[in-house]
């Protein structure tokens, strides 16, 4: 049997907190599958459990979503896994494979990608390894950025050209690069 009390007023909260069956999510693991587009490296771990990070966890994302380019390592900001892991569950693909295409980079990774290429972010928050940028094998890229929309947790920027959205830890926004505007009617 699962008991659920519903939060609804402090009498709720004060029967909560005498009565364990009410956390019975709390050992809940949380697991990511990804695939980083750049080394070729596949990482399939329990990032979190219940409401705790598992630090050997985030070492090892943090190392996986390094600056491929110079091979730097920062720690993200773990609220960027359950915004994947919570993506992934969103259009149905629970621990569903996520295709990495950018996550942490330096300074003057981000200064050589913006004179080399268009829709680069000066202060981009790839930098603060608070952001990443991915698609999912067989999910369409648009519909996933429907997903992280609804989601409603920091920002959403959509590549189409290049096949990705990028996710932020930052304030809600969103923008849609080099879009055609019958791609986005309908929002
Ligand atoms: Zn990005």
């Amino acid at each position: 049997m699962l008991f659920l009390i519903a939060p609804s007023g402090p009498r709720a909260q004060s029967r909560g907190a005498s009565s364990p069956q009410s956390f019975s999510q709390k050992g809940q693991d949380h697991l990511l599958l990804l695939y980083n587009t750049h080394t070729g490296e596949r990482i399939d771990l329990v990032y979190r459990r219940g409401d705790q990070f598992i630090p050997g966890a985030l070492a090892k994302l943090d190392y996986f979503l390094r600056d491929h380019r110079t091979g730097d390592v920062r720690h993200f900001d773990p609220r960027l896994y359950d915004i994947l892991s919570d993506l992934a569950s969103s259009i149905g693909k629970p621990g569903g494979e996520i295709d990495i295409v950018c996550g942490y980079r330096t300074s003057s990774t981000n200064e050589s990608l913006r004179a080399h290429t268009t829709g680069v972010a000066k202060n981009s928050l790839h930098i603060q390894a608070e952001a990443i940028d991915l698609r999912m094998p067989g999910i369409n890229t648009l519909k996933l950025r429907k997903a992280a929309l609804a989601l409603r947790r920091g920002g959403v920027g959509y590549y189409p050209h290049s096949d990705f959205i990028h996710v932020d830890t930052g304030r809600v926004r969103q923008w849609c690069f080099d879009c055609p505007a019958s791609l986005i009617a309908g929002d």
